[in-house]
Parts: structure tokens; C-alpha cells; sequence
């Protein structure tokens, strides 16, 4: 029921925006089902016309490369690419399957101009290519975040001409590329208030500036079909080229309690893992529970978590993800003129 209710939510939405470009049928743009067909669940024929060719081992790309080496530079590729998105981070040892190497990112040049607005705890671990203000609106603190959408790190969804474009075959491609944004997400500064399920399409946003989306597709698709169209590191573009992720980022959180964001209605998202080594067991309708955390050791708080679902859809009947959200939020979230 509440899949329903966030899908029309999102639908109503979409019909009063240009947010969700203009094809009715695909109104989130992922194009995961229509353009990729069943086929694409991980079999060798359908997908491997249009990825082999960047793919082979003659390709000059610095894709696939070995990562490691304490290069600067990001996300399974060379280091020598020129993509500046990727300043400030460093890899980490910690990788996927897809070969998504977790990020350490350096939030020292802009921790002072945050504490001075009083912000603290896990606004601290946002990348400095998120623009916070602490503020308020009608009377309600809130916390705004610009950001650019784009990610800090290579994608095979960076048309080939940027440097930040990397090669990557282990997924289907969706037919939509990665536009710079400039987006303003607003946060409730202390979470109160009634919880409901999502509306629209940014619920929140990861520390590094990429928008979250919630655990469904636009009205059609099969969020479990466009999950193979996430790139290396999770994330995909929808058709007017924004950036985002529904699950867990790899290279924010892979299997651990990393902080990895914030919803609408100010509360922080870690990954599967509680600060002390276990999996919750706990958690709610909406996927979190109240406890202590990394940025919360002696204060008990609500918080989300990377949650594992499966699909009840027909076409993806029985198969796994580990999303972000779980539909809803525990809490009021803060108005938002840009993410619908
Ligand atoms: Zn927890």
C-alpha cells in the first residue's frame, strides 16, 4: 500500500513539474525496463552490443585498471584523468564487487564556516562540495544544502567527452547522461514532527552531494529492473540527467555504519551496520529505530539504515536490494521547492 501511495504521490507530482521530463510513460526518465528488457538480469546477450567495444582490454581508458597504489585519485580508475570532481577524496582499501572503492573525503576547508553556523555531528562529514546554511523558515530551524547533483567520483554516465567519463560494462546503461545541477535541499535542523511517505522524487541527499532517491521507480517501472542500471559505484541519472541513488553508495558505505546522509526530516542515514559492529534487527516501517551512533555516542537518536528488501514485482519477484529508505519518512520533512 504504501509503494501505491508514494507512486501516485509521485505521479501528481510529476504531472505539475517539468522535474520529470515530458514522456508520460517513463516520467522518472530512468529508462531501466523499456530500454534494457528482461533480458538484462545479468545474461551476456542483450547488453554486450553497445558496452563491448569500450570495454576490451585494448581500450585506453584507465577503467579497470588496478585502483590501489594510495593514487588521490577516485573510484577504480587511473588517477590521471583530469576530472576535478574528484579533488578532496582519497581511496580507501574497502571496494565493491562492482569495483567502487569507498572514499575518504577531506572536510577540513569547510568545517570551520559550519561550526560557525552551529552545525555539527554528521554535517560535519558532508563533502565540501555541499553548500550548508543553517537558517530559518517560518519560524522552523532548517538547514539548506546546495548542491551540484553530480557525484565525486568516475561514472559510465559522464558522456564520453568529460574527464570524469569511465568505461564500465558490469551493469546496463540506461540511454540518460549526467547534467550539473544547481539544487537546493532543505533539511528540519532537529526532526519533529508526523512522518509520511514520500512525495516527489529528492528525499534527501549522501554526503558528497548526490541526491536520494526513495525505493521505488517512477509509475510503470520496477525499481528492481533499474537497479541493473546502477554504475560502479550505485548510482544512475533519471532522463533530465539528474543524478541519484536508491541503495547503498559504494563509495560511501559498503557493508559498514558509515554515515552516508540525511533525509528531508533531518535524519542522518548509516549503512547496514550499527556503530557497534551488528546488523539491527529492529528497525521500522520506515527503516530506522532509535540508538546511539558514530556521530551520536552518548545520545540516543533516531537514524535510518541500509535496508535489504525484496521485490514482490512480478517481473523481479524474489530479488534483493539493499536500499536507502523504505518508503516513508519518521519525521516531518522540511519544504522543498526543488525536489519534486
Ligand atoms: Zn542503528
Amino acid at each position: 500500500m504504501r509503494r501505491a501511495t508514494t507512486a501516485l504521490g509521485f505521479l501528481a507530482t510529476c504531472l505539475l513539474s517539468f522535474a520529470c521530463g515530458g514522456t508520460a510513460t517513463d516520467t522518472n526518465g530512468e529508462g531501466g525496463s523499456s530500454s534494457t528488457g528482461s533480458g538484462g538480469s545479468g545474461s551476456t546477450g542483450s547488453t554486450s552490443t553497445t558496452d563491448s567495444s569500450s570495454s576490451s582490454t585494448g581500450s585506453t581508458s584507465t577503467s579497470g585498471s588496478t585502483s590501489t597504489s594510495g593514487s588521490t585519485s577516485t573510484s577504480g580508475t587511473g588517477g590521471s584523468s583530469g576530472c576535478t570532481l574528484t579533488a578532496d577524496t582519497t581511496q580507501t582499501s574497502a571496494v565493491s564487487s562492482s569495483g567502487c572503492h569507498v572514499l575518504d573525503r577531506d572536510t577540513s576547508a569547510c568545517e570551520a564556516a559550519r561550526t560557525a553556523q552551529g552545525l555539527s555531528g554528521f554535517w560535519l562529514k558532508m563533502s565540501c562540495r555541499v553548500t550548508l546554511s543553517a537558517t530559518t523558515e517560518n519560524g522552523v530551524a532548517v538547514v539548506k544544502a546546495e548542491i551540484d547533483e553530480q557525484p565525486d567520483y568516475e561514472s559510465n554516465y559522464f558522456p564520453t567527452s568529460n574527464a570524469c567519463h569511465e568505461d564500465y560494462t558490469g551493469a546496463i546503461q540506461n540511454p540518460n547522461y549526467i547534467v550539473a545541477k544547481d539544487t537546493v535541499v532543505e533539511f528540519a535542523q532537529t526532526p519533529a514532527g508526523s512522518g509520511s511517505n514520500f512525495m516527489g522524487a529528492i528525499v534527501g541527499i549522501a554526503l558528497n552531494g548526490v541526491p536520494i532517491f526513495g525505493n521505488f521507480a517512477a509509475p510503470g517501472d520496477d525499481i528492481y529492473q533499474e537497479a541493473k542500471t546502477f554504475d560502479r559505484c550505485g548510482g544512475h541519472p533519471q532522463m533530465n540527467g539528474n543524478y541519484h541513488y536508491h541503495s547503498e553508495p559504494f563509495s560511501i558505505s559498503n557493508d559498514d555504519d558509515a554515515f552516508i546522509g540525511v533525509l528531508r526530516d533531518g535524519s542522518p542515514v548509516y549503512g547496514r551496520k550499527d556503530a557497534d559492529g551488528s546488523y539491527p534487527s529492529d528497525l521500522d516501517s520506515t527503516g530506522g529505530h532509535t540508538g546511539t551512533t558514530l556521530d551520536s555516542p552518548s545520545k540516543a537518536v533516531y537514524h535510518y539504515h541500509v535496508n535489504e528488501q525484496t521485490s514482490t514485482n512480478a517481473q523481479s519477484s524474489g530479488q534483493k536490494q539493499w536500499f536507502l529508505t523504505k518508503g516513508g519518512y519518521h519525521n516531518a520533512p522540511a519544504a522543498c521547492g526543488a525536489c519534486n
